[in-house]
């Protein structure tokens, strides 16, 4: 079963017990893995279902339901600044083989990049192929990017009825380090937040203090805005996973 390939499947290509598998994932299947019709393959709803299936002619049909046991036992928001370039790719990609939950890409003061509308779904297929990749049941959510500011009070409004942490990544100072902050005992959910290349303004790092975050230093090397993100994730996942 582990060797079996992953496709993450919409909603709506399930009816009954059949796939209606897109052109894509027919090519993938069929032209670039070779799969045949009988063989068998991993189809995930990216919410927590998994099933065994089987192509059949260009579709495929579900056989039984097979229990997925890779998640984290916490939800880990990561809101990032984005960094200039392709940099984001390569977040969204590494976060999620690490177990994210939730990207929330914001726009801060030093933000260099605003991105055009069809990044969100490069994003968003990015987390699917390493959802698939990383054997996870769930495909992370990519929200739209926002200001810091929004993204700030959308965090702490969505935390009211949870058990939470929330800190903010801060380069220079004299802060915690992450790993003496976690508390991985009966958490429900951890959000973490990143800056971009030009580091968080002072204003930016008070308002999230101000609402709830705690500053946190993750070393006393400074990291790409890149390698940041990816950095705390692993810390977090060291803390929590059982
Ligand atoms: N230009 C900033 C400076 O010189 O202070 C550094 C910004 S760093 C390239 C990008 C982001 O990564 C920071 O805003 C912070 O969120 C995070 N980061 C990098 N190194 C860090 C560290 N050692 N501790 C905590 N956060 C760090």
């Amino acid at each position: 079963m582990s060797q079996l390939q992953r496709i993450a499947i919409a909603p709506s290509q399930l009816q009954q017990q059949q796939i209606f598998l897109t052109k894509e994932q027919q090519h993938y299947l069929g032209r670039v893995l070779r799969l045949r019709e009988g063989d068998r393959f991993i189809a995930m709803d990216g919410k927590g279902k998994s099933w065994l299936a089987q192509l059949t002619g260009e579709q495929a049909q579900l056989l039984e339901s097979i229990s997925v046991e890779t998640e984290l036992p916490v939800s880990i928001t990561l809101m990032v600044a984005l960094p200039k370039g392709n940099g984001f790719d390569e977040i969204v990609r590494c976060c999620t083989e690490l177990g994210v939950t939730c990207i929330a890409p914001v726009l801060s003061d030093r933000t260099l990049l605003h991105p055009s509308p069809q990044k969100l779904e490069r994003w968003r297929r990015i987390a699917a192929e390493a959802a698939e990749q990383s054997e996870r049941s769930f495909v992370p959510t990519i929200l739209e990017p926002v200001t810091f500011s929004t993204g700030l009070s959308s965090a702490i409004s969505n935390l009211s009825l949870v058990n939470s942490q929330q800190y903010i990544c801060v380069a220079r100072g004299e802060f915690p380090h992450l790993k003496d902050c976690l508390q991985h005992q009966g958490q429900e959910k951890i959000v973490i937040a990143t800056g971009p290349e030009g580091g968080w303004t002072t204003q930016e790092v008070e308002n999230a203090i101000g609402v709830g975050f705690q500053p946190v230093s993750l070393g006393r090397r400074i990291l790409r805005a890149v390698t940041a993100p990816v950095v705390a994730l692993s810390l977090i996942t060291a803390a929590c996973e059982v």
